[in-house]
């Protein structure tokens, strides 16, 4: 994990937030090409569940919504962590319930659990809210307490109503949002791993109560699919299905989604049967009818809602570790991020070898050409090989290079950033050769 954190800070990519100031805790700011790389994450998942299908709409919700939508969610009441403290040395604070996760699977007492960083005592747990509150208006008085929404989906179920109208959809059908969400998250954070802000990409699926079982194992399929199409290593990935004494309020059944983070496995995304918890509870709060009525049939009902709920930060970090490889060319050592094409923040690089003899003005040429199909760059600093190795270290595939050759007869070199093979093609046809490898497997 070390190492993918020092990549991402030296080449920019992700680095601590308000640094200057020496960091806030658990929050960090993506630079160039972390953005570029969420970009990717984010339009696959769109594609995904939009572009591909006719069954879901996007959304756009609010981070601050009525307060009230938190009393009926279960949040207000409900959305906590056991805290507890350390008595000894160190006085540092855990939760309690990773430290008994943690117990049990090293086949210890999960009743016994002491500091893991001093081994001192540890005090009763206290439960602590995750979400964060502020106000609205110039004081804070009797009724103006709102909070940052620790998730996206019940923005998605307040608009069930007026989804259902505007969009002429009847379920099975599905909205889908991206956007932040905040938790006052008090454990370490393992890099972006768990953040006090993220964006999740959720999506409610709601169903005729009775197709539920099998909407829930449709989407866990699809979704576990999905992290393979992104080049994902599927040995790094597995299900894990909740116990019940780990269940959340509203679900009735959840299967996470795991992968073998640096840290061991850990999830990556939830897919929950929500059931009709939560349509009921905002429909009992705001006295509002949110069932659906059959036109043809005159059946009523409160559909179920299969929620799969990934994190777009814990995509990125899964994409950084599985690509991230180390290997050594002419018995010099390099750094690589082996990023499936569609996913690297740039896909090719043009570098004319010298800086001379027309070829950084070929270079050019070719670059602004390209760079209307893909995302490219033009790179004359430095030898040829520290501008590979910058290049391979932000997981660019492709790597043209123009040189006296091309001056005479319009060919360029084509390096592939993992075979290290070079192949001579004609610059015309470059651009159709290049999208035409993106959009394969
Ligand atoms: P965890 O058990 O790790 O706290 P969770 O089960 O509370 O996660 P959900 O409420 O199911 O998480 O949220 C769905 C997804 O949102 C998670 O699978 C994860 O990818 C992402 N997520 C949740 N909390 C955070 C966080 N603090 N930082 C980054 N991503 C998060």
């Amino acid at each position: 994990m070390d190492e993918v954190v020092a990549l991402c800070k030296r080449r920019g990519l992700i680095f601590p937030a308000s640094e200057i100031y020496g960091g806030i805790a658990n929050t960090y700011d993506y630079g160039h090409y972390g953005v570029l790389l969420k970009r990717n994450v984010t339009d696959a998942w769109w594609k995904a569940m939009i572009q591909e299908r006719d069954d879901i709409v996007a959304l756009d919700s609010a981070i601050i919504q009525h307060p009230r939508t938190w009393e009926a969610s279960g949040h207000l009441a409900g959305f906590s962590d056991p805290l507890v403290q350390c008595l000894g040395k160190c006085k540092k604070r855990w939760r309690l319930d990773h430290l008994q996760e943690a117990a049990v699977e090293a086949g210890e007492d999960p009743a016994a659990v002491r500091c893991p960083q001093c081994g001192g005592e540890l005090t009763e747990p206290r439960a602590f809210n995750l979400m964060f509150q502020t106000n609205i208006g110039p004081v804070q008085e009797e009724g103006s307490t709102v909070f940052l929404r620790p998730e996206t989906a019940q923005g998605i179920f307040l608009d069930f109503k007026t989804t259902l109208q505007y969009a002429r959809k009847k379920p099975p059908f599905g909205i889908a949002q991206i956007g932040k969400s905040f938790r006052n998250e008090i454990t370490p954070g393992n890099f972006i791993f768990r953040t006090l802000e993220f964006e999740q990409m959720e999506m409610e699926f709601f169903v005729p109560p009775d197709e539920a079982p099998n909407w829930h194992e449709y989407w866990i399929n699809e979704r576990l699919e999905w992290y393979v199409s992104l080049g994902v290593d599927r040995d790094k990935l597995r299900l894990r299905p909740h116990g019940p004494e780990e269940l959340s309020h509203y679900s009735s059944a959840t299967s996470d989604i795991e992968y073998l983070f640096p840290i061991g496995w850990s999830e990556l995304e939830g897919i929950a049967n929500r059931g009709d918890f939560d349509l009921k509870q905002h429909a009992e709060h705001s006295g509002q009818k949110l069932d659906y009525v059959d036109t043809a049939t005159g059946d009523r009902y409160v559909p179920y809602v299969i929620e799969p709920a990934a994190g777009l930060g814990r995509t990125v970090l899964t994409l950084l570790c599985d690509a991230y490889d180390e290997d050594e060319i002419g018995g010099e050592q390099r750094t690589v991020l082996r990023l499936q094409p569609s996913m690297a923040p740039i896909k090719a690089a043009v570098l004319p070898l010298v800086n001379k003899d027309g070829q950084p003005e070929k270079a050019r040429a070719i670059y602004e050409e390209l760079r209307s199909r893909m995302s490219a760059e033009y790179d004359t600093g430095g030898s040829i090989g520290k501008r590979y190795r910058r290049q391979d270290e932000i997981g660019t595939p492709w790597g043209i290079t123009v040189d006296h050759q091309t001056m005479e007869d319009d060919t360029v070199t084509l390096r592939d950033r993992d075979t290290l093979e070079q192949v001579r093609l004609p610059v015309a046809g470059l651009a159709d050769e290049l999208a035409g490898r993106l959009e394969r497997p």
